[in-house]
């Protein structure tokens, strides 16, 4: 328990250099500052967020940090210093986050859990983004980011927008858009989901749209269903996600967006996979076994029977066979 403390606390000691080299350090206001306001984030968003910048250097912080008596191990057991074996026995660090702009990763009571790391120009070469290392303090399966910022509104709206960035869940804050988090890349977990269940039960998922994305989070948002909440989807303009479209719109229309836009999870999946189905016999037979799968996640027999309804209609085929395949798939527990 002593060991997390000392990794919480270097963890917080990196959030307020890296914000501190944003806002004091020539190369952090000409660099980072700058990327954050180009990006369309203001002095306020950023300090809320606690935005940071980490020197284009090998070692600057993790030498800072030495100097000021935070001790290597933790360093390195946070990620934030990469330690290398040299030839010769002697050691080599580097800092894991060098010349990124810095997101820090908060827990629901608001404590810094890690970062979210962000190269300045694109190039294939690099990631562009790179995340601290799962820790004893971080766990990526367990942590949505934004949730410290978004649990009071998630409650008082009753609705939490799952989006896929980091951006996509500053920019519809500072749009005024504050029920937002994101699970920053990774596949949406169980224990995730939990933490939403917690202040609200419904979910509306803000798909890129890239369609990249789309087909391979379907399934994952059959954990959402399992836990008995409600889930709406909604996607955005080619080429655009959360963070351009909260950037170029106002508040009213992007609420409008959302309103209009917006559609069960269930009719969306449907209506998707129907499409591309079509007029290919085996296809469709699929096509109604998975979305029958996902009804089958639902825990409320009510709502199954009305979906079993609503897809009969969509799919055009009767509703017997969907409950016979709904009964098949209950009864084998897939
Ligand atoms: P930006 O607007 O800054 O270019 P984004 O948030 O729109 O970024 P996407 O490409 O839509 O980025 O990816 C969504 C999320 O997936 C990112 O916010 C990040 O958490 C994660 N991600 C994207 N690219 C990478 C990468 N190369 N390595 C690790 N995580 C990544
Ligand atoms: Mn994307
Ligand atoms: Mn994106
Ligand atoms: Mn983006």
């Amino acid at each position: 328990a002593n060991e997390r403390e000392s990794m919480y606390l270097v963890s917080a000691f990196a959030q307020q250099y890296f914000e501190d080299i944003l806002w004091r350090s020539e190369p952090g206001k000409a660099i980072g500052h700058s990327y954050f306001k180009e990006r369309g984030f203001t002095d306020e968003t950023i300090k809320k967020f606690g935005l940071g910048y980490s020197l284009d250097e090998w070692e600057a912080f993790t030498k800072h940090a030495l100097q000021q008596g935070y001790q290597l191990e933790f360093l390195e057991k946070t990620g934030l210093t990469i330690v290398k074996d040299q030839a010769d026995g002697g050691k080599k660090t580097f800092d894991r986050f060098k010349g990124r702009v810095m997101f820090p990763i908060h827990s629901m009571s608001g404590r810094v859990l890690g970062f979210g790391g962000r190269i300045l120009v694109n190039d294939k070469k690099a990631a562009k983004y790179l995340n601290s290392p799962e820790s004893d303090i971080y766990h990526k399966s367990k942590v949505l980011y934004g949730i410290y910022f978004a649990k009071q509104a998630i409650a008082k709206e009753d609705n939490c927008y799952l989006v896929e960035g980091y951006t996509d869940v500053i920019q519809m804050h500072q749009r005024g858009v504050e029920n937002v988090v994101s699970s920053s890349g990774t596949a949406l977990t169980p224990e995730q989901i939990r933490l939403i269940n917690r202040l609200t039960k419904n979910i509306t998922v803000l798909f890129d749209g890239d369609a990249a994305g789309l087909r391979a989070s379907l399934r994952g948002i059959d954990l959402i269903l399992e836990q008995g909440m409600n889930v709406k989807v909604c996607t955005f303009p080619e080429g655009e996600d959360p963070d351009s479209f909260a950037k170029n719109n106002s508040y009213g229309d992007v609420v409008l967006y959302l309103e209009e836009h917006s559609m069960d999870f269930i009719q969306f999946k449907t209506s998707l996979l129907a499409k591309e189905a079509a007029n290919d016999p085996i296809k469709r037979a699929e096509t109604i076994r998975d979305i029958v799968h996902s009804v089958a996640k639902i825990p409320d027999r009510i709502k199954q029977e009305v979906y079993i309804q609503e897809c009969a209609r969509m799919l055009q085929v009767s509703e017997a066979v969907l409950y016979d395949t709904l009964a098949q798939i209950t009864r084998k527990g897939i």
